[in-house]
């Protein structure tokens, strides 16, 4: 890394009309807000990322029966809670588990050193740090970027947590910037004040948000469950089109889930040397026999939420679980968020809060774990609403739909809850454990 004075530094000023540049990672390009001039970003390894191919496999219906050929084996390691150190592992600290994972990452990451400068616009003062890409003259408001990076589109991989062979070409560009961010959080904390009445989220986003791209592989997630609750036991069957399989556990995957839906319509490619600010930058993780377990850790926590939501259902318990996982093509991407980790010195036994903004939509979510084994998690829509295209690729969660097998191949017929529930104790009970 460059020691301060070494840095060559170059305006992003139009050179039509002077004004500032702004980079735009959705096009690929900077852009003067004045007179529309466009400069593409400098070609990196990146842009050779394979595009991603959708393949859906649309419902098959069959003489009105819905056909779960692909929901028929059940799992019974869908079943299993997760391990107990993952208790542990949602309550450290983010810098805690970076650096178990990359220290050397860390330690870029919170480097301070700033470049003492004069604008070389309007000649006053000007301390950017050493790891911001691009910042903004505060007194002039024009920007700068390190002119070796901003030409080649270089960036230093030390700033990246895991390897950067891992790090995914692909990503969804920020919409939100961090004060709006920060304003999502202050939203949250008005909302549910009773949560937070020991950590003011609210003072400590504007301070401590930090933004992030987190690695995720797109799927359509389908699953076929038996549940028992106060009013019976039944069968349904539901879809996550589009869901994003995480592929780190820096972050709380529980937390992480709740930010969707996500747009897909508007995937860049990643470049971070353009990025403004400072944006922690998250490498695929190998992350072993987590990778097949927090689908159903995730199916198991929000069912009980879900089909409450749904059919006014008290008691929930998953008897049986079958999943389909596709997988897309090349469908391996990078999500645009802001963070706010629990607060400095926390300890493992004590209450802490995490929040997570969505920096596509601007919806927030916010996860509390008390001392014992309770969590809780709050979420607020944005409040300026986040227009999807219509028809276009995005997370979308079916209703739940109770079913009851019919014949082969694999038919269901759809029903209303009512008519769902089986005589749990009699013969349909039995003939629903062959069947079902
Ligand atoms: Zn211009
Ligand atoms: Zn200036």
């Amino acid at each position: 890394m460059a020691g301060p004075g070494k840095v060559a530094v170059s305006a992003l000023a139009c050179k039509d009309c002077g004004a500032p540049m702004y980079p735009d990672m959705a096009k690929g390009g900077m852009s003067c807000a004045y007179c529309g001039h466009f400069v593409r970003f400098a070609p990196t390894d990146e842009d050779f990322t394979p595009s991603m191919t959708f393949r859906h496999q649309p419902l098959e219906i069959v003489d009105g029966f819905l056909k779960l050929g692909h929901v028929a084996i059940m799992d019974k390691d869908a079943l299993k809670p997760p391990p107990p150190m993952e208790r542990k592992m949602r309550r450290t600290p983010l810098d805690e588990k970076i650096r178990a994972y990359d220290a050397s990452a860390l330690d870029a990451i919170n480097d301070e050193a700033y470049i003492e400068m004069n604008c070389p616009h309007c000649g006053k003062k000007l301390t950017p740090r050493l790891t911001d890409n691009i910042f903004t003259c505060p007194h002039c408001d024009q920007k700068f970027g390190d002119f070796d990076k901003l030409s080649t589109g270089d960036f230093d991989a030390n700033l990246i947590v895991g390897r950067k062979y891992n790090f995914f070409g692909k990503c969804l560009p920020f919409h939100l910037h961090r004060e709006d961010a920060a304003l999502a959080v202050a939203s949250l904390k008005r909302r549910y004040a009773g949560d937070f009445s020991d950590d003011d989220i609210e003072s400590r986003a504007k301070e401590e948000l930090v933004a992030a791209y987190v690695p995720v592989q797109l799927s359509d997630f389908r699953w076929k469950m038996q549940v028992k609750s106060e009013r019976g036991t039944f069968w349904y069957y539901q879809e996550c089109l589009d869901w994003a399989w995480t592929r780190s556990l820096m972050f709380d995957a529980y937390l992480m889930d709740e930010l969707a839906p996500w747009d897909y319509n508007e995937i860049s490619i990643v470049k971070p040397a353009y990025l403004e600010g400072n944006v922690r930058l998250f490498a695929s993780q190998n992350i072993g026999d987590w990778q097949a377990a927090i689908p159903s850790f995730i199916l198991q926590k929000n069912t009980p939420a879900r089909l409450k939501a749904a059919f006014g259902l008290e008691k929930c318990e998953i008897l049986q679980v079958s999943r389909d996982l596709r997988k897309h093509k090349f469908a391996f991407l990078l999500l645009p968020i802001y963070y706010l980790d629990c607060k400095k010195g926390a300890k493992e036994s004590d209450r802490q809060t995490r929040v997570m903004v969505n920096g596509q939509t601007g919806k927030a979510a916010a996860l509390i774990l008390d001392g014992s084994d309770n969590d809780v998690i709050r979420t607020i829509e944005p409040a300026t609403p986040y227009i999807f295209p219509p028809n276009g690729e995005r997370t979308m969660l079916s209703p739940p739909t109770p079913v009851k097998y019919v014949k082969q191949p694999f038919l269901h017929q759809r029903l209303r809850i009512e008519d769902a529930f089986e005589n749990t104790g009699g013969l349909g009970g039995f003939l629903s454990k062959l069947f079902g």
